[in-house]
Parts: C-alpha cells; structure tokens; sequence
C-alpha cells in the first residue's frame, strides 16, 4: 500500500469513527442534536435558539441594555446590611462612589438573590493607602453570600500593585482555593475593573453537591481565573466544603483591616438563568 493510500484509508477511519462519536452523543447541549447525515454540512448547523439582541453600552463597563443596575452612584436601594438583613447598607456614597463605612454595621449585600450571573464592577484603592499584605485595603466581592460576616465565596479585593502577600489571597484570588493567572493591578487611586461570570452550586433536594460553583474573571480585562471549579464556601481558616444553598446574595465585604477603605462604582449584573 502506497503512503498516500494509507493515509487516505487511515482518514476515513478517522471520519467513520468521529461521526460514530457524534452520533452516539444525543446531545451538545439541550438543544445541539445532530441528526442525519453527518458527512453533509447542514447536519452541523443550527438556526433556533436565535440568541437575543443585547445593545452593548458605548464604552468599555458600561451597562448594557438588559443589565440589572445595584448601583448607579446614587442609591443604595438595592442593598441591605449582611449582617442584619432588616437593616439598610449604610456605606458611604459621595461623589458617585460607594465607599466602605468601617465604622458601620459591617458588609453589605444586594437585596435580589443570583444563581448564575455576570457581574461587573469597579474599585478603586485609595492614593494614599498604607499597611501591607492583607492590610492593605482589604475588601472583597462574594458571589454568593451563604450568611452573615465573610460565609460565602470570595473573590478577592486588595492592593497587590506594589504589595506582596500569600498568592491565594492576592487581588482576584479565589479566596485560599484559587491564585489568579495574571497580577493585572492598577496603582492605588486608579479605577480598576472586575468581570465576572459565577455558576452557582448545584445540590440534590437532600442537599448533597452535584456540580460544584465554577467562576471566570477579568481584571481590568485580563483573564485571571477560567472557569474555576471551587472546593466550596472560601475560608480564612480551615478547608472549603459545601453546604447546600440557593439563590444567593452578592455581597462586598467590609474588612477589619486598619487601612483606608476602598470604594467601589458602576455596578451591574446580568442573571443568566
Ligand atoms: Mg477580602
């Protein structure tokens, strides 16, 4: 057998085999279900689900059309204190931006509850901070809030732009599970960006774990965490673990840390299911 005979005849092999594999899987998705002729080009190609029209805004962060607005820097309407959820956020808006009150009731969260979402927001380290390691303008962004205080799972706020601390703990760390894949920082006094798309954990109706949260970000358009498979709830000490939940608060944290609190603007989020 000639070279290129073999090579033709290994080939069809090869078709034979992969088209033996799509048929065999029913399904890409709940709605990808080759039929037919796999060898021809329509069998492939899809006309519904028509994905809906979404006007993106104008610039870089900014809303688009479908987007839930949390906050517009001028209300904190919709949000509630984390630790006492019959009580308003009392952090501070001047200027447009959200500042931490770390002499109030502690962190705050949105008073609508999220399974999967996209999330967008900016913060920004104030120019003069100070302290190091955790201390330095520590906060974070919880994309489900499990309870009061830090119960839930951190993706972390802090200044890592001329600051070293443990890697799992760093800016867009996920909290002691996952360190970022890129220190995309800005100096402190610039604006900086989070985008985020969450998949919330999934548990049986005995409250046992059947898909675990996974969590892809941007910061400041950089990709830091794809598609991360998280452990469970993020801890300061001790392991993760699961506890079974719902539809979640997103929640941003008020640290104890002794350094000057960090602001944050321009919040939005798109609820995927
Ligand atoms: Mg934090």
């Amino acid at each position: 057998m000639s070279k290129k005979i073999f090579l033709t005849a290994a080939c069809s092999v090869c078709l034979i085999i992969a088209d033996a594999q799509v048929d065999s899987t029913t399904e890409m998705t709940a709605t990808l279900r080759y039929v037919g002729d796999t060898t021809k080009p329509e069998a492939t190609e899809f006309y519904k689900p028509v994905p809906p029209i979404v006007t993106p805004g104008k610039g870089f962060g900014d809303a688009p059309s479908d987007a839930i607005i949390l906050f517009d820097g001028s209300s904190l309407d919709k949000w509630e204190s984390a630790n006492d959820t019959t009580k308003a956020a009392d952090w501070i808006i001047d200027n447009g931006e959200l500042t931490v009150n770390k002499k109030g009731g502690g962190s705050i969260q949105t008073k609508q509850k999220f399974m999967d979402y996209q999330l967008h927001i900016e913060w920004k380290e104030p120019t003069d901070i100070e302290g190091k390691g955790q201390a330095r303008g520590n906060s974070g962004v919880f994309l489900a809030s499990t309870g009061p205080g830090d119960a839930g799972y951190e993706i972390q706020v802090l200044d890592c732009y001329n600051n070293t601390t443990y890697v799992d703990g760093q800016t867009a760390a996920v909290y002691k599970q996952g360190i970022p894949l890129a220190n995309a920082c800005k100096k402190p006094g610039d604006w900086q960006t989070y985008d985020i798309v969450w998949t919330a954990p999934r548990f049986d109706a005995s409250g046992n774990l059947t898909d675990s949260a996974r969590v892809t970000v941007f910061h400041n358009g950089v990709l830091v965490q794809n598609n991360f498979k998280l452990r469970g709830v993020t801890r300061y000490i001790g392991l993760p673990y699961y506890k079974a939940h719902g539809a979640s608060s997103i929640k941003l944290q008020s640290h104890g840390d002794p350094s000057k609190p960090i602001s944050f603007r321009n919040i939005w989020a798109r609820p995927l299911n």
